[in-house]
């Protein structure tokens, strides 16, 4: 049976104050300040990385319940064959390396007057400052008729290595005359561009194995997309017709979906389709919420020159959770987040320098293996706002050796994301 886990600093300098070492050597009888972070996905591993960045000042913790984290950029290469889905795991070990306590385990609880976090495991766990970044929870009851049950049929594939596997599944038994529907959500939602690059790697899949007469059609609530001019300018090239995008105007709005029947039925119709990607409204992780760090929109408020809660000066909520202006909810982001997050820290608890407060976001799509586009910014506090400045895009008539070259950025980017990030 697990034996319940009590860390906290008073236990710490307990333990230490028993050693004949803290009596030869009472620069250690100083317990390190102890910064706790709370998710292992690119916000909070970073986070948790760069807090030992420099210096060994700090004790830091970082729990998560998984051991491989599963990225969800590019798993929509994964789902067009593109790339092995082993290609998409990362483990912890080289954060254990530089120092890191790895705790695998979900935190069930916050106690914000004591400072201390409760996990299922049954372990209390104390902080002097904490860094969640517990990523995105659905609005499940947005989407008549959708739940955490009918994702198993029609999945959502925005989280979680197995709704990734279980989507490509699916697609690859559609067969000659299928209908795909994706269902794309308002904003704000983690990385805009991806149930339009998604459709892209459907149709290629579907393109390469050479499925007849199959149809994507894409119900969104908006009436617009991130770099909408590019995609579908692409579509008609790589995909003659297969991709079909409905505005509200269009489908007049998702009245309920059936996971057994596989129905969606709108305003105008009902979809007998083959599969269903339903990709609902979004708000931040559950952790974020029932600690009371969230505000009306469903996003944890934070102070852009600092990721600190609003509600909370001990806390900071980093990466898709977090709520503060124009910044985007990406994996790109939420690593420009977590490194500003831990220089503010190590400059508070450590005596670590500060410097200005820049964040920057790129994104790629891939719409063909060698046809990406791109968009990005650069941002910066502003009376405690993210506000965007220099933004870009790439344009329609760009030449394919230019978007073969994104393509290959595309690849190169990942590479240096993810070992920023695990490395
Ligand atoms: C299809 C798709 C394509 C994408 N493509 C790109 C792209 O090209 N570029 C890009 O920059 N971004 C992309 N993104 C977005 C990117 O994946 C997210 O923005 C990013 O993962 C957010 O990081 P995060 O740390 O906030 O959350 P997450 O990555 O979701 O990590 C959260 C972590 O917290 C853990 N956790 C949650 N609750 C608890 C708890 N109570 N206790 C302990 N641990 C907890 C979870 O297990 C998880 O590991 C894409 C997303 C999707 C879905």
């Amino acid at each position: 049976m697990k034996q319940p886990l009590t860390i906290d600093r008073r236990s710490v300098i307990r333990a230490l104050a028993g050693t004949t070492a803290l009596l030869a050597c009472p620069a250690i009888a100083k317990a390190k300040p102890r910064v706790v972070v709370v998710g292992g996905g690119p916000g909070g591993a970073t986070a948790a990385k760069y807090l030992k960045h420099g210096g060994d000042e700090l004790d830091v913790t970082l729990i998560e319940p998984n051991r491989l984290y599963v990225t969800p950029f590019t798993s929509n290469l994964f789902l067009a064959g593109l790339k092995p889905y082993e290609a998409l795991n990362f483990g912890y070990e080289a954060l254990a390396a530089r120092g890191v306590g790895m705790v695998f385990d979900t935190v069930t609880a916050i106690d914000r007057d004591a400072r201390q976090l409760r996990t299922g495991g049954g372990a209390r766990i104390s902080y002097d400052r904490l860094v969640i970044s517990p990523g995105i929870d659905f609005r499940w009851d947005a989407v008549p008729g959708y739940s955490p049950e009918a994702a198993l049929l029609m999945p959502h594939g925005y989280r979680g290595g197995e709704q990734f596997k279980l989507l490509k599944r699916q697609l690859d038994a559609v067969g000659d005359g299928g209908l795909i529907v994706i269902i794309a959500p308002p904003l704000p939602y983690r990385c805009p561009p991806a149930p339009y690059e998604r459709a892209s790697m459907m149709a290629y899949a579907l393109k390469t194995r050479g499925v007849k007469n199959a149809r994507i059609v894409i119900l969104d609530a908006k009436d617009h997309f991130a770099m909408q001019t590019l995609f579908i300018d692409a579509w008609e090239r790589h995909y003659g017709g297969m991709i079909e995008w409905q505005d509200p105007t269009i489908h007049g709005g998702i009245k309920a979906v059936d996971p057994k029947a596989m129905t969606v039925v709108t305003d105008f119709e009902t979809h007998k389709a083959t599969m269903v990607n339903v990709i609902p409204p979004q708000i931040a992780g559950q952790l974020g919420r029932d600690a009371g760090l969230a505000d009306d929109s469903g996003f944890c408020p934070v102070d852009a020159g600092s990721m600190r809660s609003l509600l909370d000066p001990a806390i900071h909520v980093i990466g898709d959770s977090a709520t503060g202006g124009e910044f985007p909810k990406s994996g790109f982001a939420a690593n420009n987040e977590a490194k500003i997050t831990a220089m503010i820290i190590r400059a508070e608890l450590a005596d670590g320098r500060r410097l200005p407060v820049r964040f920057t976001n790129h994104c790629w799509s891939t719409i063909a293996p060698n046809d990406a586009v791109k968009n990005g910014a650069r941002y910066e506090p502003r009376d405690g706002k993210i506000v965007m400045i220099d933004p870009y895009t790439s344009q329609l008539e760009e030449s394919p050796e230019l978007r073969a070259k994104q393509a290959r950025e595309a690849t190169g980017w990942y590479v240096g994301m993810t070992t920023d990030i695990f490395g």
